[in-house]
């Protein structure tokens, strides 16, 4: 995952430090040396995250992000202000200008690098969200629910796993200032599993300093869970356990909070991961909605080829836009007419179904999957590179090959593969050529022996 992100700092050397850290993550950089020209930049590039100093001659940190806030061209562009250890009034003032996260300098890498993954993974559901707006097949307009989860985060069902009562009190009381909100607490981490089963909780945080279980083992245990695989989490570590945080981020946790916790952080951590979740949940919605309408093939439930059309091109605006790559990937069924001759077309139907499921379950919610006709798919990935793509090519090809497909036919269970043809967007091109090239790749993996995928650069 990639990021455009404008680094604004009146001081030089504040700016080159910060540019070289997210440039050596791979992160985009543009810079900016005031709050004017800030608000000047994210009004005319695609920016996904603001770094702002607090502390800037003539316009500061403040004012600027109150005014990329007040904008609606800007308004929904994350932003992260950057403060002194020593200013915790800072934050509360920070909090209230619209900014949506922190960090202390001197700034700390994995402090850095968390906040900036956190906030781009928003920041795609957010894009993704509006880009559907723009491609203008939805019953009613996303732009309203957009704003009205940017604004607010009443309702937040939020569980506390901690054992710890003092903290665990600080944080409810922080929490309980959100509106409508029903946070729970729970000291016996045993019982954590099926109480979040049973509630549908749009964030929880659990303590890795828990006396009689390990937090860190209760994360993976969520995260390997069919249900709770998308659940925010935030996890609460000790000042200096360095292990615990980098052994918790790799574990898929969405953020940290770093104890003794800080009332303001408790907020704009908690605030960040609900919107994202919200915003990922009106994705989902969007793609329920879109089920009933003459947009989805009825037999698979994926978009059909007229819907392809549309939302292709919206796919390609935005990549020349946001100067991001975009693949293209065809796969087409071997040898299906055979199933239809030998078992049947229900058979057929059945595998059709299972294959459409098993190309969606191997793709992030924002690509496209598409049924282009017969026993043909199409997938769109933006902001994949052709080394990724071919991974995830590989992903598909291997999870129709190693699974057998369940028909009611013959002797109930029955192998098939698939040829996969990829390739990427080239900029200046017609949608119907970057097609034209899958296509020579999945005809050059059906005429070498097929069960393959073939890139076409
Ligand atoms: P190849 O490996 O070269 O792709 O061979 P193939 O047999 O898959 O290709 P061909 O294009 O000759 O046959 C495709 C078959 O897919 C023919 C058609 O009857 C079947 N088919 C297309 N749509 C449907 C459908 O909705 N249901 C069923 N059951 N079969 C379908
Ligand atoms: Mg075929
Ligand atoms: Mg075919």
């Amino acid at each position: 995952m990639t990021a455009i992100v404008l680094v604004v700092d009146d001081l030089l050397p504040n700016v080159k430090l910060l540019e070289a850290k997210l440039t050596s993550e791979y992160y985009e950089v543009v810079t900016a040396r005031s709050g004017a020209e800030a608000i000047e930049i994210a009004n005319q590039k695609p920016i996904d995250i603001i770094l702002l100093d607090v502390m800037m001659p003539d316009m500061d940190g403040f004012e600027t992000c109150r005014r990329l806030k007040a904008s609606e061209k800007t308004a929904h562009i994350p932003v992260v202000m950057v403060t002194a250890l020593s200013e915790a009034e800072d934050r509360v003032q920070g909090l209230e200008a619209g900014a949506d996260d922190f960090l202390t300098k001197p700034i700390n890498d994995t402090a850095l690098f968390a906040r900036i993954k956190s906030l781009a993974r928003m920041k795609i559901m957010l894009d993704e969200l509006r880009l559907r707006d723009k491609t203008g097949i939805q019953l009613d307009s996303m732009s309203n629910t957009i704003s009205l989860i940017a604004r607010d985060v009443s309702g937040a069902r939020i569980l506390i796993v901690d054992d710890d009562l003092v903290q665990t009190k600080h944080i409810f009381s922080k929490l309980s200032t959100i509106e409508n909100s029903v946070i729970d607490t729970l000291a016996d981490s045993t019982k954590a599993m099926d109480k979040m089963l049973a509630e549908n909780y749009d964030l929880v945080i659990i303590s890795t300093q828990l006396n009689d279980a390990d937090g860190l083992r209760l994360c993976s245990h969520i995260r390997s869970q069919e249900k709770l695989r998308n659940l925010p989490l935030l996890i609460l570590v000790e000042e200096n356990d360095t292990k615990a945080l980098i052994k918790g981020l790799d574990l898929g946790v969405n953020d940290y909070l770093v104890t003794p916790i800080e009332g303001n952080e408790v907020m704009a951590r908690v605030n960040t991961q609900i919107k994202r979740k919200r915003y990922q949940d009106a994705l989902k919605s969007t793609h329920q909605q879109n089920f009933n309408m003459s947009i989805t093939d009825p037999l698979t439930g994926l978009y059909n080829r007229r819907y392809f059309d549309v939302h292709c091109k919206s796919l390609v605006d935005e990549a020349l836009t946001t100067n991001k790559p975009l693949l293209l990937l065809i796969t087409d069924i071997d040898h299906f007419k055979s199933v239809n001759d030998t078992y049947g077309h229900v058979a057929g139907d059945e595998i059709l179904k299972q294959v459409s499921a098993r190309l969606s379950s191997n793709i992030r919610p924002t690509d496209l999957v598409a049924r282009f006709g017969g026993e043909e798919f199409v997938m769109v990935l933006p902001n994949t590179d052709l080394k990724e793509g071919f991974t995830i090519a590989e992903r598909i090809r291997m999870s129709i090959e190693e699974v057998p497909f369940v028909i009611s036919a013959g002797d109930g269970a029955l192998k098939k593969t698939t040829s996969i043809g990829v390739t990427k967007f080239i900029l200046g091109e017609a949608i119907e050529d970057m097609l034209k090239r899958a296509d020579k790749g999945l005809y050059q993996a059906k005429e070498s022996g097929r069960n393959k995928v073939v890139i076409v650069e």
